[in-house]
């Protein structure tokens, strides 16, 4: 196959587990609208990578995600954010976790790739590498909503809260997306604000490589979604991946998150695109939001788990 005329791919997800009757409609919004304006960019040359960037940024930017603004409060009331971005071409990686001031973690994770010698930067380290590259701090009031600090209030003295099922409330929402552009190269990022009331310093799924995301132009790219502590167990993303050795997206995706019930009783959902430009998705959620571009129109969609 000429790799130069390959049909750009471009799916995003906005969490899993049990949306709100009134947050679908602003989760199917504001995947819609990555989608609807990063998929042209791609079409017009943009790489895998800046694409993956791009549709993480906006859905950063949207107070619906747990992902920048609008990320869950840890059990101290703090917001602590991680992400990830990888590049398929040739397995480079970026990522932080524990990053409070900053509305594009996922932004710092690929200076992280790009300009230094390492991979992942944590806490303190990761915000004064952040500073250097001058990315904006801004005010912990600038991520929190009103929905958040009313939700911490709520749980932060509830005996029978258990991170282990933290999303009875809610959508898990993370946000991620998975490119393929017409160079042949894939990409995949995942950002997140984690799960509720975690204990400060947790790191959860979404910036370790191969759990939270993961991309090998020689398989395809993967990015994940929900309970971190289990999706971890069997690196989900890079989990995915592999099957695609030996099954189609849809497939690899199925089995995937099938291992992850079976193995460790884990719960959450995975996007895909296989590197010859095949989606696939799958959730043992009650729900997961996603949206990608179909032949000609956008397909976006909260599934139900069945
Ligand atoms: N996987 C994320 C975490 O455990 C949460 C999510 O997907 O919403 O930090």
């Amino acid at each position: 196959m000429d790799v130069k005329s390959m049909n750009p791919k471009l799916i995003v997800h906005g969490g899993a587990w049990n949306i709100p009757e009134n947050e679908c409609a602003a989760h199917l919004e504001g995947l819609q609208k990555a989608v609807d304006h990063v998929y042209p960019l791609l079409r017009s040359g943009l790489t895998a990578l800046d694409a993956v960037e791009k549709a993480v940024n906006m859905l950063e930017l949207d107070p619906t995600f747990d992902a920048g603004r609008g990320a869950f409060l840890n059990a101290v009331g703090e917001i602590e954010l991680d992400a990830m971005i990888m590049d398929g071409s040739n397995l480079d990686y970026g990522a932080v976790a524990g990053v409070q001031n900053y509305l594009h973690p996922v932004s710092i994770a690929r200076k992280v790739m790009e300009r230094t010698e390492h991979c992942f930067l944590i806490g303190n380290g990761a915000q004064r590498f952040a500073d250097r590259m001058e990315f904006v701090q801004v005010k912990p009031e600038e991520l929190l909503t009103e929905r958040e600090r009313e939700y911490y209030e709520r749980i932060k003295h509830d005996p029978g809260f258990t991170t282990r099922r933290p999303f009875d409330r809610s959508g898990c929402d993370t946000v991620g997306a998975v490119a393929l552009d017409q160079y042949g190269n894939l990409a995949a990022a995942t950002s997140t604000g984690g799960t509720p009331r975690k204990l400060p310093g947790r790191v959860g799924d979404s910036p370790i490589i191969g759990a939270g995301a993961y991309a090998d132009n020689l398989l395809g790219a993967a990015s994940a979604t929900g309970w971190g502590e289990s999706i971890l167990k069997v690196l989900l993303s890079k989990t995915t991946c592999d099957m695609l050795r030996t099954a189609n997206a849809m497939d690899a995706a199925e089995r995937a998150i099938e291992l992850l019930g079976e193995r460790v009783k884990g719960l959450g959902g995975v996007i895909v695109i296989s590197n010859n430009g095949d989606y696939g998705f799958a959730h043992n959620t009650p729900q997961m939001a996603f949206a990608y571009m179909a032949d000609d129109q956008i397909e976006v969609n909260i599934s139900a788990y069945s």
